[in-house]
């Protein structure tokens, strides 16, 4: 389980997450809506260990990412893909996948290569294993950057913006993954502007506005009633994004 409670997180002056309370239990597919600037990338990194909490607490299942001996088993547990491909440009998609694996997880280079081809395969790039990032299209990195997430065995998935650097057909080709993996019960936190995607695939929707979490809804009743109720704000933010 994903647990963030009170969570704070201040730049400077500006408070940019406030009291935040989020769960995210196994199997559940959950995704975070918002305007730009309202906290989305900044919650996903606080989960991940990337940024300092000002307060509250996360933990990633009895892992609080605060404490530094407990972080790497924290991320061990949430792999993340950013909307910027992360990958190293000289390195080829098996060894972008493979390394983490190999120096993190110690495996046996042959295992980890074999299972990284077999990742490739399941994500339609079992051809393109030996290339190069500047080799492959975006959509194609994208799904590489999605392998070396899963490579590591995490428990949970952070997605944030994965496809808005894509174009449409590339958007399909990745978030095609995604609903795989959904389908196969993977765990995920996912920021995303693709609002009928994020429809099809959620469990829960929450709706951040300003750094507050203002709405947590099953998926039907967040669309049903524009984020309960009828909050004019998500019903704003819907009525942009349609
Ligand atoms: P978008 O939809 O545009 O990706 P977002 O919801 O992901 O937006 P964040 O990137 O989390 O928004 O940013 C939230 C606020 O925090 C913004 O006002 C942003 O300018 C500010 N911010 C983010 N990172 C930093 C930083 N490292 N230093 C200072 N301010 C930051
Ligand atoms: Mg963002």
């Amino acid at each position: 389980m994903i647990k963030a409670e009170n969570v704070k997180k201040v730049f400077g002056t500006v408070t940019v997450l406030e009291d935040v309370n989020l769960t995210v239990n196994p199997g559940e597919v959950v995704t975070i809506l918002g305007s730009s600037g309202s906290g989305k990338s900044t919650l996903i990194r606080c989960i991940n260990g990337l940024e300092k909490l000002d307060g509250g607490r996360i933990t990633v299942d009895e892992f609080d990412v605060a404490k530094p001996k407990e972080l790497a088993e924290a991320r061990k547990r949430s792999g993340t893909v950013f909307q910027l491909f992360n990958l190293y440009p000289h390195m080829t998609a098996v060894q972008n996948i493979t390394l983490a694996p190999i120096e993190v997880l110690k495996r046996p280079r042959a295992e980890a290569e074999q299972e990284a081809r077999d990742l490739l395969a399941s994500v339609g790039l079992g051809d393109r294993a030996d290339a190069f990032p500047s080799q492959l299209s975006g959509g194609q990195r994208q799904r590489v950057g999605i392998c070396r997430a899963l490579a590591m065995k995490p428990r949970y998935l952070l997605l944030d913006e994965v496809t808005s650097a894509l174009d449409p057909e590339m958007t399909a080709e990745v978030l095609n993954i995604l609903a795989k993996l959904a389908a196969e019960g993977t765990t995920m936190v996912f920021v995303t502007h693709e609002i009928e995607f994020a429809r099809q695939i959620s469990d829960r929707i929450v709706f951040l506005e300003k750094g507050k979490l203002v709405v947590d809804l099953p998926t039907e009743r967040f669309f049903a009633e524009d984020g309960g109720l009828a909050n004019p704000r998500v019903a704003q933010f819907l009525s942009k994004m349609r």
